[in-house]
């Protein structure tokens, strides 16, 4: 089984965004992360988001706002950094806490500042094969992988366990769009194993540790793992067991350095269209 590193994704969108990045001539994009609280995960992705811009030579600013922040302040701040012109994209790290109303800042972002495609706007033209809007990274990441690895996609059953507005929902519009036939599972599903059996890609984005195992993978499928979790020892993981698909599927990635780091270096990629299409 070949495995398929995130890092060399990366490397090769970070050389078109260095084309990106000369044609803006001097004008670097700024991505503003917006944190509310000081969960380990949004730390954590933030972390990884700040190295891949500065990796990448670009701008990014953290706003971090404490976890009891009442929903009319967060608006308010939020509404100044939507605004401000030397802010070029915003990365909203989620869930909120429970007192803002988080559908209310999804229809107050700018569709154009809006690299995680969370807009009515742009999630509308991920179901409409509409490529002009932002689609949410991660989800787009996993069509980076494959396509960055030659694998093609047209005409594939591609099987996603997962269907959230993150990540399955999105993914399965994004491979539908490359012309694959989509199947989408979740936990009413009645026969997972046997439908993911059946596809010569599977996805999965389940949030569960290690869940997939040999039996739910088709011999020579390829396997892209977008979970990510903390196994009983404490350490990081898929939801993929690796050691135990070894023999049927033909490329994985892992978990830690698969899809993850994919998804900062689209996020970047977004950040320069942002920028691009604001300089016109
Ligand atoms: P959610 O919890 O929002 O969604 C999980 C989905 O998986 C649901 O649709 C759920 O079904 C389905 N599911 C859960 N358990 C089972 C099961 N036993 N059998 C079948 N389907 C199941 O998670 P997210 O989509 O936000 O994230 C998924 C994973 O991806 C997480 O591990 C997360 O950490 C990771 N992630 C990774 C990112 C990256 O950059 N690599 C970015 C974002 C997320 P149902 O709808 O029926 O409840």
């Amino acid at each position: 089984m070949e495995l398929l590193k995130g890092a060399e994704v990366s490397a090769k969108i970070k050389e078109q965004a260095a084309r990106m990045l000369e044609k803006l001539g001097g004008n670097v994009p700024k991505l503003a992360i917006v944190r509310v609280g000081e969960r380990p995960d949004d730390m954590s992705y933030e972390r990884g988001a700040i190295k891949k811009m500065e990796g990448f030579g670009l701008r990014v600013q953290s706003y971090v706002f404490p976890a009891d922040i009442s929903d009319q302040d967060f608006k308010e701040a939020f509404r100044n950094i939507n605004q401000d012109e030397d802010v070029t994209g915003i990365l909203l790290l989620r869930p909120l806490p429970k007192q803002i109303c988080e559908a209310d800042i999804e229809r107050m972002i700018d569709p154009a500042k809006d690299l995680d495609g969370i807009s009515p706007s742009n999630i509308a033209k991920v179901f409409a094969g509409d490529g002009t809007g932002f689609a949410p990274c991660t989800a787009e990441a996993v069509i980076e992988v494959l396509k960055a690895n030659g694998i093609a996609i047209s005409g594939k059953r591609v099987t996603i366990v997962g269907r959230s507005m993150v990540v399955g929902r999105p993914l399965s519009m994004l491979m539908l769009k490359e012309n694959a036939t989509v199947t989408i599972c979740h936990t009413r599903t009645a026969d997972l194993e046997g439908t993911c059996r059946s596809a010569e890609i599977l996805v999965a984005a389940a949030g569960r540790a290690k869940m997939l195992d040999k039996r739910y993978v088709g011999q020579g499928a390829v396997v892209i793992d977008v979970g990510i979790n903390v196994d009983e020892n404490g350490k990081l993981c898929g939801d993929v067991d690796m050691d135990s698909i070894s023999g049927a599927a033909s490329m994985a990635t892992p978990v830690p350095g698969g899809v993850g780091a994919v998804t900062t270096a689209v996020l970047a990629k977004h950040l320069l269209l942002a920028a691009g299409q604001k300089s016109g």
